[in-house]
């Protein structure tokens, strides 16, 4: 008959309405949104009720390989100063296909020799389409793809062309979004390195 799944679909909201009301009392004292917890049972197969995520307040989980912008990842030395991982070699701004990142290269001032370290960096976030190819060609670990996705911004020209300032940030962070990846990293570094000093041993 004409309109029954109408009706049972405002029977499956009618129900999702009610059954919202019902689970509400049963977490009561608990909080039923806002935590992890209740999160995570409101988007399992036993949810009950209103299952929508409760954004911005709630969150999901992003999974590891998520990528929104790229950002440069810089050391923290045993004096406090930071060492940037970029050496500015200018890779990722070639394979960069909408072409969004510009690298201001160092020069010493007094040789005029390039220094392996860019005086800026810049990526328009607006241009990027979170590809990940810069951060898969460069050689040296610098820059990787971050999770933060909550960048919205009034002016674009202001707030949208990230500069190094902006973009850097310390190699724990990225241990910490990236756990598996930074692993995985660090050991072949480690091993980059035994293999290299058993050859000066051999030498
Ligand atoms: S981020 Fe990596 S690829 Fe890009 S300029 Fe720096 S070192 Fe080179
Ligand atoms: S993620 Fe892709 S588009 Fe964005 S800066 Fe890197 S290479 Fe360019």
């Amino acid at each position: 008959m004409f309109g029954v799944g109408l009706i049972k679909g405002l029977g499956v909201t009618l129900k999702h309405f009610i059954e919202t009301y019902v689970d509400d009392i049963r977490w009561l004292g608990r909080g039923r949104y806002y935590n992890e917890e209740s999160l995570k049972i409101r988007q399992g197969t036993q949810a009950k009720g209103v299952f929508t995520v409760q954004y911005p307040e709630e969150k999901l989980p992003v999974p590891e390989e998520f990528r929104y912008i790229p950002f440069l990842l810089y050391e923290i030395k045993e004096d406090g100063t930071h060492q940037d991982r970029c050496t500015s070699c200018g890779i990722c701004a070639k394979v960069c296909p909408p072409q969004c990142i510009w690298i201001v290269r160092s020069n010493d001032p007094e040789t005029g020799r390039p220094i392996p370290e860019p005086t800026d960096f810049f990526i328009d976030i607006d241009i990027c389409m979170n590809c990940g190819l810069c951060a898969e060609y460069c050689p040296f670990d610098a820059i990787k793809m971050d999770h933060d996705y909550e960048l919205a911004a009034y002016d674009r020209f202001e707030h949208h062309i990230f500069d190094k300032e902006r973009l850097s940030k310390p190699v724990s962070y990225y241990a910490s979004i990236r756990p598996r990846n930074y692993r995985i990293e660090e050991e072949a570094r480690a091993e980059k390195e035994a293999t290299k000093a058993a050859k000066r041993k051999e030498a």
